[in-house]
Order: C-alpha cells, then sequence, then structure tokens
C-alpha cells in the first residue's frame, strides 16, 4: 500500500500547536510521511477560519488532497473533530478508513477595464461585494438577460456549505451541500417607489451564470472571498458559477449535514 502523506495545520494559538505536534508523531509513528507541498491528506486545526485559510492554501491541488478540519474551540461547521478524538481519527486515517465527500465551490472571475484576461478565484463559503463609500449600484444578470438594479449596502454568493456563514445572517436558506449550488442574498437594499429588488435570495443552478455589472466604472468596490478582503477599481463585470473544482473530504464517521446544522444553532442535547 502506498504511504499517506499528510500536513498538518494550526492556527497557532498554544493549544493548535500542542495538538498539531501530537497528530504529527502520532501519524510519523504510522509510518505515514508528512509533506507541506503534495499531502493527500491535509488536517486542519483551529476553528472554521483556520479551515478557510487552509483550504486556500490547496485550492491549487484539489484533485489530489482531502481535509479533515479538528476543533480547539466550539464545534465549527468544517472543523468537527474534537481533541479528544485524535487517537481514532489517527488509527482510521493510517488504516485508510475513510470515504472522500465533495462539495461544490464558488468561482468568481474579476473582468477589468483593459485587462484581458479575468482574475480567477474560488471560495469555499462565499464571496461578497459592498462600497467603500455610498450605497453599491449594479446591474445584475442572470445568463446574459437584465434581472434587476441593485442599489444597497451589498451583494453575498454564497456556496451549500457557505449557506450555513455570512449567508444565514443575510436571511439565506440553508443549502444542503449535496445540490450543486450558488446562493444570492442581498445586504440591506433600498427598496422604494423608484428602487426595486427581487428582495428574496435566489438559488441558481450549476449550469447558470450571474453577473454584476457596475454602474459606474469608476467606483471602488470591497471584495471579500471567505476570510480574505480585497479592494478593486476598473471593474467592467463580477462573474459567478458554480466552480468545476469540489473540495474533497476525508470522513472517518456518519456526521449529516443537517445533525451539524442542528448542533450548531438549535441544540446538540438530544
Ligand atoms: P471567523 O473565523 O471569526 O468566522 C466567523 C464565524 O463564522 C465563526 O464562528 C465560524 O465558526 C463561522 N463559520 C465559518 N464558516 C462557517 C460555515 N460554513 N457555517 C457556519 N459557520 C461558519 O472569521 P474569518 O476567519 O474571517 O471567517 C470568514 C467567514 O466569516 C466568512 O466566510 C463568512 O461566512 C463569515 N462571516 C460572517 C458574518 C456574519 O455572520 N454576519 C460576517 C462576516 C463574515
Amino acid at each position: 500500500m502506498m504511504m499517506i502523506k499528510f500536513y498538518v495545520a494550526s492556527k497557532g494559538d498554544h493549544k493548535s500547536n500542542m495538538i498539531k505536534s501530537m497528530v504529527e508523531k502520532y501519524l510519523l509513528d504510522f509510518d505515514l510521511e508528512i509533506s507541506q507541498e503534495a499531502p493527500e491528506l491535509v488536517i486542519s486545526v483551529g476553528g472554521d477560519g483556520t479551515f478557510l485559510h487552509t483550504v486556500h492554501d490547496y485550492f491549487h491541488r484539489l484533485e489530489e488532497t482531502a481535509f479533515i478540519g479538528l476543533h480547539t474551540g466550539h464545534l465549527g461547521f468544517y472543523a468537527d473533530w474534537l481533541p479528544e478524538e485524535i487517537e481514532k481519527l489517527v488509527i482510521a486515517i493510517s488504516r485508510r478508513q475513510f470515504e472522500i465527500k465533495e462539495y461544490p465551490l464558488l468561482s468568481m472571475s474579476i473582468h477589468k477595464e483593459g485587462e484581458t484576461k479575468p482574475e480567477k478565484y474560488l471560495a469555499l463559503n462565499e464571496a461578497t461585494i459592498k462600497k467603500i463609500e455610498g450605497s453599491l449600484v449594479l446591474d445584475v444578470k442572470i445568463n446574459d438577460m437584465h434581472f434587476e438594479r441593485f442599489r444597497g449596502d451589498g451583494l453575498c454568493v454564497s456556496t451549500p456549505s457557505g449557506s450555513t456563514a455570512y449567508n444565514k445572517a443575510l436571511g439565506g436558506a440553508i443549502v444542503h451541500p449535496s445540490l450543486s449550488t450558488m446562493q444570492v442574498t442581498e445586504m440591506s437594499s433600498i427598496n422604494n417607489r423608484i428602487f426595486r429588488t427581487i428582495g428574496s435570495p435566489l438559488i441558481l443552478p450549476s449550469h447558470h451564470v450571474c453577473q454584476f455589472v457596475p454602474v459606474n466604472r469608476d467606483q471602488k468596490f470591497l471584495l471579500t472571498i471567505d476570510h480574505m478582503t480585497k479592494s478593486v477599481e476598473n471593474v467592467v463585470s463580477l462573474e459567478y458559477t458554480v466552480a468545476k473544482e469540489r473540495i474533497r473530504f476525508a470522513r472517518f464517521r456518519p456526521f449529516p449535514f443537517w445533525k451539524r446544522v442542528r448542533d450548531s444553532f438549535i441544540s446538540d442535547e438530544y
């Protein structure tokens, strides 16, 4: 059997670093090999924030890498293993007793004036657009059809696994990650007799394209892609689709999505 190459990423605090060292030691005892450059398994130790950072570091090798999240704070959506479960986890890894579960990602392209090639990004949770000053005004197009002119604080486009994050706070629906979709939610849209937006979150299938076209190209925008923030100018359009790439999770035990939702938002006392 081929030796598994792994990498353990830590949030950087004392507890996470201790757990990282422990996991590494156990896995090395089982003759696994550490490889930061080309790991087959990446174990993220910390919280969901650490998981997002770690996944972004390996977006270039999504087909070869599977992810596991271990939490050192409260239960996370991606970081769902407890430090007390390390031994169980290490034994399962060494025996390759895991299945791969794939979840959809979001693809965003930024088309700028004078640039022939768009800048491309992948998101695990969501991508948002806001204005640095004043209201955001842009045209929303779906599959090249003009849908609405949006005025308000911003827009959020989320993945199904990101639907429980920022999207949820904006009143979006929680979407099961087996559905290859993306969801567009509004941040405080202006609605009166003159300005009108749909007002409801939109869930689009994987073959649809959503575009945001700024009404005025001289504006500066603030974009977020998961934990990252970026300021951009001279934007002709932003294009969003469900990505061709998918993220692979190593699953060692069943942890149904709806149980994770219940345990995180309602109660885990049942
Ligand atoms: P962070 O690590 O402080 O994360 C913020 C919170 O979001 C944490 O409690 C984390 O557990 C939770 N979270 C992250 N992904 C989640 C998911 N898929 N489902 C449920 N909860 C999730 O901050 P960060 O490192 O900057 O993380 C960025 C994320 O924070 C963004 O992707 C965004 O979804 C989220 N966020 C949420 C709000 C909000 O709810 N109002 C506002 C801004 C950002």
